[in-house]
């Protein structure tokens, strides 16, 4: 790094504010504050509450993801990671189109959310897909499809079955919201794939938890429970991932399932890289902030979002969850701390909703709680509410009115994006 740092080209972030990370929390702080530089390696902030629309297919994956020039007109935004922080000289090295650039600021605010929750279970890394990006959803979506042209092909019952078996090993928002999704975008393709008619699938939800949805007030969890098993689904509480194979998933409560499709959704973590950097951090790794949203020790950095832990005046004693709402609150107060007007954090949350597949979900609104079609409803609206740009509204609007008018689209784009040789056959 010392000889990279020799080379590397210095410069000042704009306005003097260094926002590193663009996703809900960054994103948002810039857009609020105006004049940023913004850091992130991907040009896009992922509204990761529709992503698992964008797994089934009712949403164009482009859809769900707001690009950071259009979010935040007034910042710069440079494509890049940031790898280095250097707290005496004031100044964040980042690593982007091959070089390295030193980004000197006067306000460091960190974003850097999460990453997922790596356990040290034997075969996870190797047969596991997680659920936390564009490209996860993508990846699963085109799995799925995939699978099940494997399964028609396959004559004999015993060698389908693990083609038509699916595993969720975290029963959070995303998993409970992924796997029902994606049940729906199994259940609609089937209808093409005459050779697969009245052939059982079978979807497994595994939770550690004694519950799933453990985040959600109990009564709507439990709705959320059996509405699930309705359908059919199999659901493992108290339940955790033993062992995972080619081919297979072994539970601690001693079954294994033949699977090709285990998916982990059990949680995420701090970012890892300010613990590198020194930062205090929590026994999770996330930045410890005061009320202000202020770096502990520190005059000027600044963190939020999922990998900060974060105290709210309005629950005093406990630290914000990780989720959306929480980091745009957040975001909202920090610019304006930022722009001088310095008051602590205070959020008091308003609900919380969730979609169980189409035209069923759940939500808490002000103490009023609604399910079925009104709570898919609500989450629907609550989530466009939420999503920044009118463009962005009326797209994803435009697709959900689609997909209420023709089947869903099941074309498998698994190779787009590959660079093919010129003259190269398919
Ligand atoms: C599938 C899924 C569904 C969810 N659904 C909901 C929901 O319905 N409701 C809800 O409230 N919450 C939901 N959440 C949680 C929500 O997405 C997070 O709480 C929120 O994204 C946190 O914002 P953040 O900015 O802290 O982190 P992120 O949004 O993860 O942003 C972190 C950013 O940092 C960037 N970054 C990483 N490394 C570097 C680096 N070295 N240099 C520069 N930039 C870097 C990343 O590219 C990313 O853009 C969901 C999460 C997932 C995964």
């Amino acid at each position: 790094m010392s000889q990279e740092r020799e080379h590397a080209q210095a410069r000042r972030a704009r306005g003097g504010v260094l926002v590193v990370g663009g996703g809900f929390a960054g994103s948002y702080v810039a857009r609020y504050l105006g004049a940023a530089t913004l850091v992130d390696p991907r040009n896009f902030m992922l509204f990761t509450p529709l992503l698992p629309e964008a797994a089934s297919g009712t949403l164009e994956a482009r859809h769900v993801v707001v690009p950071l020039r259009q979010m935040c007109p007034e910042a710069e935004v440079l494509l890049g990671r940031a790898v280095a922080l250097d707290e005496h000289r004031r100044v964040v090295t980042v690593e982007a189109h091959g070089e390295m650039l030193e980004i000197g600021y006067e306000q460091l605010v960190l974003a850097l959310g999460s990453i997922p929750r790596a356990l040290p279970i034997p075969g996870l890394m190797d047969h596991a897909v997680g659920f936390k990006d564009l490209a996860d959803a993508i990846h699963l979506r085109q799995h799925v499809l995939r699978t099940l042209d494997a399964a028609a092909t396959e004559t004999d019952p015993a060698a389908r079955r693990p083609h038509l078996t699916f595993v969720f090993v975290g029963a959070g928002y995303a998993g409970v919201e992924a796997l029902a999704e994606l049940a729906d975008l199994v259940d609609d393709a089937l209808r093409h794939y005459p050779e697969l008619r009245g052939e059982p699938r079978r979807w497994v939800l595994v939770d550690a938890a004694p519950k799933i949805l453990a985040e959600i007030p109990s009564r709507l969890g439990e709705y959320a429970a059996r509405q699930l098993a309705s359908r059919g689904i199999d659901i493992r509480v108290s339940t955790t991932l033993a062992e995972a194979g080619d081919g297979w998933a072994r539970l601690s409560d001693g079954e294994t399932i033949e699977t090709r499709t285990l998916v982990w959704t059990a949680g995420v973590e701090a970012h890892p890289l300010p613990r590198e950097w020194g930062l205090p951090v929590d026994e999770r790794g996330r930045i410890l902030v005061d009320g202000h949203l202020r770096v502990e020790g520190r005059d000027n950095v600044w963190a939020l979002g999922d990998g900060a832990r974060v105290p709210n005046a309005a629950t005093p004693g406990r630290f914000d969850p990780p989720t959306s709402q929480h980091a745009l609150r957040q975001a909202r107060r920090l610019a304006k701390n930022l722009r001088g007007e310095l008051a602590p954090y205070r959020y008091a949350m308003l609900g919380q909703v969730a979609t169980l597949g189409r035209y069923k979900g759940i939500a808490d609104v002000l103490g009023v709680r609604v399910r079925g079609f009104p709570g898919w409803f609500l989450t629907r609206t609550y989530h466009l509410y939420q999503l920044p740009l009118p463009s962005r509204k009326l797209r994803v609007v435009a697709d959900w009115t689609t997909s209420l008018l023709f089947r869903r689209d099941i074309a498998e784009l698994g190779d787009l994006g590959d660079r093919r040789r010129i003259g190269e056959a398919p």
